[in-house]
């Protein structure tokens, strides 16, 4: 849809995307893709698997040629720029750790490149491996780290040359959700700490939602919505973007879709939907229900919360404030 800048707050646009394409022969990965990315702002980019996201962080890297489009780093055409010389910290999964060096090794790895003296390499590694909370691991061989560990190292070889734009690629993926809940938080600490301008492509959008300022949705290589988390969570204007925030309760009426949230939908003894009750969880203070809507033909699905818990089975009545529901474009 409309891809209005990015949450400035009077900060200078530090990455931008005009009419950004590429295609792989025929098959177009992203297509017109426009972005404004502000200094020091954590954007996370997130859709389905084969929406474009590492393309779009590839053509960025200089890793992809541009079928059409123009993309500016602090201002400057990356044009015929090759990739290491873009000023870009890559956390991509295709860039492993090196098996050979060891820890202070692999972050000193883009510091040697831009010819910095030895007291110099040792200095910053010890800084953004503190920075990580590896600080006393650098003498450590690869092999012995665990997953987390391994993605805080290629997080500080990422960070060590002080790039203009820090870019990376499902980072946590590979780890399990308690791990991955840790690192979104020290993510957002380091972020933080560094003001870092970052791209973070995730297909999750909780850890989305967790890290970022402004969060973009790719639906097939194009720009779908993009805005803060609070604006997309309370104002998606698709199906698409609904569904995939994870929005229980969109509906269809007369051949629309419409989201109806949670809140809209209260235990009502007066109240004109009837739900069978078929789930109850407790969660966070409150009881949330899943039920099927009793008296149509087609049971439609309703997620409700509310203060006390129903049996399974149960049949309750729930009141709807109609000035809570909008219309979804598909
Ligand atoms: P995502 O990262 O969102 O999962 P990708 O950017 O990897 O998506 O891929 C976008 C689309 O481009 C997908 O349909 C994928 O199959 C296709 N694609 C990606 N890389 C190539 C390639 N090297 N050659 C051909 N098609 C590709
Ligand atoms: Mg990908």
């Amino acid at each position: 849809m409309t891809a209005e800048p990015a949450e400035h707050e009077g900060r200078e646009t530090e990455l931008l995307l005009q009419g950004v394409t590429v295609s792989y022969g025929e098959k177009v990965a992203l297509s017109a893709v426009n972005l404004d990315v502000a200094a020091e702002a954590v954007v996370a980019v997130i859709g389905p698997s084969g929406c474009g996201k590492s393309t779009m962080l590839r053509a960025i890297a200089g890793l992809e040629p541009l079928t059409e489009g123009e993309i500016e780093l602090g201002g400057r055409s990356l044009r015929g720029v090759p990739t290491h010389q873009r000023d870009l910290g890559l956390m991509f999964q295709e860039h492993a750790l090196f098996p050979h060096r060891s820890v202070a090794g692999n972050v000193a790895f883009g510091l040697e490149r831009k010819g910095r003296t030895e007291s110099e390499i040792r200095e910053r590694v010890g800084e953004v491996l503190e920075l990580v909370g590896m600080d006393g691991f650098g003498s450590r061989s690869i092999e012995a780290l665990s997953g987390g560990e391994a993605q805080r190292v290629a997080l500080a070889r990422a960070l060590a040359p002080t790039p203009r734009l820090l870019m990376l690629d499902e980072p946590l993926g590979s780890l399990d959700r308690v791990l991955r809940q840790q690192l979104t938080g020290d993510l957002r600490e380091v972020f933080a700490r560094t003001g870092v301008t970052a791209i973070h492509v995730t297909h999750d959008q909780s850890e989305a939602f967790a890290l970022a300022d402004h969060v973009v949705i790719l639906r097939a290589g194009r720009i779908e919505q993009q805005g803060s988390p609070a604006d997309l969570w309370r104002h998606p204007t698709s199906r698409f973007v609904a569904e995939f925030l994870g929005h229980p309760n969109v509906w269809e009426v007369d051949g629309r879709h419409v989201l109806t949230p949670v809140t809209a939908l209260q235990p009502d003894p007066n109240g004109s939907i009837v739900v069978r009750v078929d789930r109850v969880e407790f969660q966070e203070g409150r009881f949330r229900i899943t039920g099927a809507e009793a008296l149509l033909v087609s049971e439609r699905v309703v997620v409700f919360d509310s203060d006390t818990a129903p049996a399974v089975g149960d049949h309750l009545r729930l009141a709807l404030d109609k000035s809570q529901v909008y219309p979804l474009a598909d």
